[in-house]
Order: C-alpha cells, then sequence, then structure tokens
C-alpha cells in the first residue's frame, strides 16, 4: 500500500487532481480502491473505461460471455478483432492498455447466487452491468448483505434508468421494485435494442457515482432517487424512491442484514 502519489501518476490524473471537489487525496483513495463491474457490455464498458482511467486501483470484471459482432455497436472495451474472445480477456486488455496502472481481475463466470458473495466480498463498490432482472436483483441482495454501495441501471432502446445504493442509508432496488417483473413484461436489449450511445450515458454516470463515493462525497449521490433518460425527447427526470421498512433485503425483518453506520 503507498502513501503518495508518483510523479507519473500526479502527471496522469493532474486534471482530476485540480477539480477542487476531488485532490489529491481523492487520487489517492481512488487509487487504493476496489470496483467490481458486473458484465463487460453496454453499461460496463464506459463504466470499466473511465474507471480504469480515473486511476481506480483494481477493477473485477464479471461476464461469462464471449465477444460476438453484434455487441461491438455498443460494448466499446472490445474490438473487431475480439470477436470469439471472452469479454473479461478483451476487457482486461484493452483496460490495461489504457491504463497498466490498474489490476484488472477477470471473473469468466455468470455472476449466480452460488458464486455472487465470494466474488463480490471486498470490494468497496459495485457497478451493475448487468442484463437481465434476475442479476439486478442479485446484486442488490448480495450488496446490501455485505454492506457494498452500487450504482444499479438498465436499458433499453432509447431509455435508460440509474440509481445509487448506499445499504443502510438509502433506498434499495428492491425497496423500489419488489420482484422481477414476469417474462411478458420484460424489454431487453437483445429483443428490443439500444442505442449505443444511452449504454453510454448511463454507464458513464455509473462511473461517475463509482468515483464520488469513493473520493469520499458526503452527498449528491444518486441516492433515493431514480434517475430515468428519455433519448428520444432528450429528457432526464427522477423519481423519489422511500426505504421500505418491509424491504426483503434492507428492511428491519431481513434475516441476514447487515446495518452500517
Ligand atoms: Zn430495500
Amino acid at each position: 500500500m503507498f502513501d503518495r502519489l508518483t510523479s507519473e501518476q500526479i502527471e496522469r490524473y493532474s486534471r482530476q487532481i485540480m477539480v477542487p471537489d476531488l485532490g489529491g487525496k481523492a487520487q489517492l483513495r481512488l487509487c487504493r480502491s476496489r470496483v467490481l463491474v458486473i458484465g463487460a457490455g453496454g453499461l460496463g464498458s464506459p463504466a470499466a473505461l473511465y474507471l480504469a482511467a480515473a486511476g481506480i486501483g483494481t477493477l473485477g470484471i464479471v461476464d461469462a460471455d464471449k465477444v460476438e459482432l453484434s455487441n461491438l455497436q455498443r460494448q466499446i472495451l472490445h474490438a473487431t478483432a475480439d470477436i470469439g474472445r471472452p469479454k473479461v480477456e478483451s476487457a482486461k486488455a484493452t483496460l490495461t492498455k489504457l491504463n497498466p496502472d490498474v489490476e484488472v481481475k477477470t471473473h469468466p463466470v455468470r455472476f449466480d447466487a452460488s458464486n455472487a458473495e465470494q466474488i463480490a466480498a471486498g470490494f468497496d463498490f459495485i457497478v451493475d452491468g448487468s442484463d437481465n432482472f434476475d442479476t439486478k436483483f442479485l446484486v442488490n441482495d448480495v450488496a446490501v448483505k455485505l454492506g457494498i454501495p452500487f450504482s444499479h441501471a438498465g436499458i433499453v432502446r432509447l431509455q435508460g434508468q440509474v440509481m445509487t445504493v448506499v445499504p443502510g442509508r438509502s433506498a434499495c432496488y428492491r425497496c423500489l421494485f419488489k420482484t422481477p417483473p414476469p417474462p411478458e413484461e420484460i424489454l431487453n436489449c437483445q429483443a428490443s435494442g439500444i442505442l449505443g450511445a444511452v449504454a453510454g450515458t448511463i454507464g458513464t454516470i455509473q462511473a461517475t457515482e463509482a468515483v464520488k463515493y469513493l473520493a469520499g462525497f458526503d452527498d449528491g449521490l444518486l441516492t433515493d432517487r431514480l434517475l430515468v433518460y428519455d433519448a428520444k425527447n432528450l429528457r432526464f427526470r427522477e423519481v423519489e424512491v422511500r426505504r421500505d421498512p418491509q424491504c426483503a433485503a434492507c428492511g428491519a425483518g431481513a434475516p441476514s442484514f447487515i446495518q452500517l453506520g
């Protein structure tokens, strides 16, 4: 563990160190931080790129898939030559090329109930870039149980939504949506399409929230409100989210909830 930035790091990160709300101390915190990115796809790509560029010390990447031609319109961690390659490998190569200071840990598996706690343990923040409701609820429940703040997001067509959860301090995803929707109500990217730049906007907001949290911002996080992006009309709106005392994940009755300060 280092306690000061090298001259090369000071130069690399100079433009964000200059930002009055950040500075050298925040940069040191970022360099010591560990962020888990679930899914190296449309959301995980921009999020991981900005987190690596910002100097996050360790990035964990979870994805079981291989790169396909139809991914490249939005999954900007991967290039044409990567088709057929495991996404975690392609992601690691891209991120390491961008910033060799970042340690990239790859998990070429599907994030599921059998491995979720083991993979997530020890991370300081989670970016949920998954593309299905089962994983989104699992990320919420595991993050709440382990007390790890995370950014939830979803995208489809020309719409996105994003919310930050700080367990013990803010509403969680399950406070908002109790259970996954029935299959017939689900629009997903594979079946419904997605504009790549919409994924880029939402994934970038997730990276912004991760950096803010890790840098020590006490307020201003996207907590207790769901930000909804309508790219067709270029409008953002917010939906207030309240903690549900009966929430199965973070409520008083939740058996595994760890109350944090
Ligand atoms: Zn909750």
